[in-house]
């Protein structure tokens, strides 16, 4: 039985508004710093990720900290924020002193971070994205989706379309099908721009993502290049778009996919059965180690 974890009252502690005064917290463009600053707005967030006991948070670019005290009053016992700019490492003391021992601070780049290095499994991500590094980090995060409960994360709200996007709509694209392949993505909420401070120019949406059970067996390096050859020319047919691949034709008609049909008909089991397909002729040209 884990040990019960102590109360956490995120408003005994200075508003976030007098913490940014104080350290003279300006948002930085370059680093995606839009911050939240309604503890109703962060706790709503901390909710929606699901029951935390005994599960360790971690959370990418606590800023000022509001979404950091909400995680601190679930019941997860330990919560790591790793910030990449420093100035908010001293702004962030007085949470860890109130925390009691619940929250450490990593100063790093999330990029270059393995958050598995950082916090024992059961684990979970939840965080407010600086949005120019959010598909990246993703990405990795996903290539070891295993590793995590699930992930709780703030998009912007036409990255988060893409992620959830069906075959068929605009929006459905290399990033759906590698979410999907490993995920079940769903869309929580969304938020205007006037919940940030300073507001971004685009809507964000919150989405949560959990491991998905039984993956279609494929490769990720092959799926990628499989996805990206599709795709980079979505409007073509498929015949034409895999023709970078070898033999497009044979490829198509071994898995059952029309040659006439285009990437973004598609779903997500075809492109893994593409993949396999693939991966299988390239073993048997001596191009790569035979599939495990
Ligand atoms: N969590 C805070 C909130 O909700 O108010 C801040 C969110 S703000 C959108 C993104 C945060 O990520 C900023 O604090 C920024 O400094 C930090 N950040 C940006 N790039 C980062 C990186 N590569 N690694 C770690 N943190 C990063």
């Amino acid at each position: 039985m884990p040990a019960p974890v102590p109360a956490f009252d995120p408003h005994a502690l200075p508003p976030l508004r007098d913490v940014i005064a104080r350290f003279e917290l300006g948002a930085k463009k370059s680093l995606g710093q839009n911050f939240l600053l309604d503890l109703n707005l962060t706790g709503r967030i901390a909710r929606s990720a699901g029951p935390m006991k005994g599960v360790s948070i971690i959370e990418v670019g606590p800023g000022p900290g509001g979404l950091t005290r909400a995680l601190l009053t679930t019941d997860a016992p330990k919560v790591i924020a790793i910030e990449r700019d420093r100035r908010f490492i001293e702004a962030l003391q007085d949470v860890v002193d109130a925390a009691g021992g619940r929250l450490s601070i990593v100063e790093a780049d999330a990029l270059t971070v393995d958050p598995e290095t950082l916090a024992p499994a059961p684990r979970a991500i939840v965080a407010n994205l600086p949005y120019n590094v959010a598909t990246p980090l993703l990405l990795g995060w996903l290539a070891r989706i295993d590793a995590y409960v699930s992930l709780t994360l703030m998009f912007q709200r036409e990255v988060a379309d893409r992620l959830v996007a069906e075959p068929g709509s605009k929006a459905y694209g290399r990033l759906s099908v590698i979410t999907q392949w490993r995920s079940d993505a769903r869309v929580l909420f969304n938020l205007p721009p006037r919940a940030f401070t300073p507001p971004p120019k685009v809507e964000s949406t919150v989405v949560h993502l959990t491991p998905r059970a039984n993956p279609e067996p494929a490769d990720w390096k092959t799926l990628e290049k499989v996805t990206a050859a599709a795709f980079g020319q979505r409007r073509k047919m498929l015949r034409q778009s895999l023709k970078s691949l070898g033999n497009a034709e044979a490829l198509l008609e071994e898995v059952g996919i029309a040659p006439t049909a285009r990437a973004e008909e598609i779903d997500v089991a075809g492109f893994a059965a593409l993949a396999r397909a693939h991966r299988a002729r390239e073993a048997l040209a001596g191009e790569a180690t035979p599939p495990a």
